[in-house]
């Protein structure tokens, strides 16, 4: 469809290497990406900010640059909804037309929980980092839990590897800073073994390390509510001054307005090739997605990667591997260690940063660093 217009929802990684991936494959007609913002927000380095050591200017990148050298004209709106024929997107500053579409816009968060208000969940963003910096900054004693949950409907659509990057990191700010003895950490999780789609020897490190910490852990009850002071769950509660919870995810609100396919879980039902059946030019990327997917990889179905491309066409990471991150940029060049490759130094398939964060010591901890500045850096001027 030479020159057909092509519109992609969203401008997270899976939208935004779309975008490069359909241009550099030499794609000349108009590509419209419709987002709140001209901007990516670089989660991963979120878990910097209650440190200190990332600050909100550092971890946005603005994308005019990027959209103008990739000839993209950005409609700054929230998506609500899509005609029976996925051929009109309806935003909130009007409709947009197109020949095809591109589902980028990431997933949500369920928050069902009752009290779920009086926990913060840390990957909402930037904001929620900057919550949990600011009330660690006052806190001289009490306890802080921290756990995440799933989707009832489709289990693997749980974002656990960043909590165990917050619980790690928090410790260790702590010590650091001479308060652990005084602040109590409490891992949470309804499962009796957390993480163990990473497999059974991640979930063993996980859990010793927890004790080795002194993290206490409450494992294998359902949760049952938050309260402004504690957790409850079937198997009993715990006082908490300070929640940390992660829910399971699911599909974008806007997704009830629209025609498309769903999963068990409320994702876009989409092929391996993320084709979404039944609809001619509509394609799924990024996070709010589920793949047919073996193994390990099934963790990777919740990342950023562009549309159209299954994991066997993913380029190779720099050292020949399929790491990780390379998929966040599919194809782009781009290759970012993540936070888990620079504490282990080595590059995993799919993101295992809990795994690798547990052994963090000070020389592993500059070369996180580098790698994070690095990869932001890099970002930046690929986008810019
Ligand atoms: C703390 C943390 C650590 C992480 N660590 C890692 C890691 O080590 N390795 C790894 O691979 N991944 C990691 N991730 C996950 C990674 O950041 C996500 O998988 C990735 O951002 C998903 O990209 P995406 O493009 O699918 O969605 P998102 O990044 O969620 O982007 C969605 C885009 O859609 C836009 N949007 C939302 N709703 C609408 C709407 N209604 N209309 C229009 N636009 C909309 C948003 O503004 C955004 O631009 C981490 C995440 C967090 C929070």
């Amino acid at each position: 469809m030479p020159n057909s217009h092509i519109t992609v929802l969203g401008a997270g990684f899976g939208a935004l290497s779309s975008v490069r991936v359909l241009r550099k494959r030499g794609f000349k007609g108009r590509i419209t990406v419709v987002a709140p913002r001209a901007e990516l927000h670089y989660l991963p380095g979120t878990i910097w900010i209650p440190a200190g050591l990332r600050t909100r200017e550092q971890l946005i990148v603005p994308l005019e640059n990027f959209f103008r050298r990739m000839q993209v004209e950005h409609v700054a709106a929230q998506v609500t909804g899509l005609s029976d024929d996925a051929r009109t997107v309806h935003t909130s500053s009007g409709m947009v037309q197109t020949d095809g579409l591109i589902v980028a816009s990431g997933g949500r968060f369920i928050r069902k929980l009752p009290g779920i208000e009086h926990a913060i969940t840390p990957c909402e963003g930037i904001a929620a980092a900057e919550q949990i910096r600011d009330r660690l900054r006052t806190m001289q004693q009490g306890t802080i839990a921290v756990g995440f949950g799933a989707n009832p409907n489709e289990q693997s659509a749980v974002r656990g590897g960043p909590m165990f990057e917050f619980l790690f990191g928090i410790d260790e700010q702590l010590r650091r800073e001479g308060r652990r003895d005084r602040i109590q950490l409490v891992f949470f999780n309804p499962s009796p073994r957390p993480g163990n789609r990473l497999g059974d020897k991640a979930v063993d490190h996980l859990l010793n390390e927890m004790r080795r910490r002194g993290i206490g852990t409450h494992l294998g009850h359902k949760m049952v509510r938050f309260e402004t002071d504690k957790v409850v769950t079937e198997g009993g509660e715990f006082a908490a001054d300070m929640i940390l919870f992660m829910p399971g995810l699911t599909g974008p609100a806007w997704l009830e307005q629209s025609p498309l396919p769903r999963s068990p879980g409320g994702m876009v039902a989409a092929d391996a090739h993320c084709k979404v059946a039944g609809f001619d030019k509509v394609l799924r990327g990024g996070r709010q997605r589920q793949l047919p997917r073996p193994g390990l990889d099934a963790q990777a179905g919740a990342h950023g990667r562009p549309a159209g491309r299954s994991r066997r066409q993913q380029p190779a990471g720099r050292d020949g591997r399929q790491a990780g991150h390379a998929r966040l940029q599919g194809g782009a060049g781009v290759h970012h260690r993540c936070a888990g490759q620079g504490h282990a130094g080595v590059p995993h398939r799919a993101p295992q940063p809990a795994a690798a964060a547990v052994t963090l010591d000070a020389h592993g901890q500059a070369r996180l660093r580098a790698a994070l500045s690095g990869a932001v850096s890099l970002i930046r001027q690929l986008l810019t």
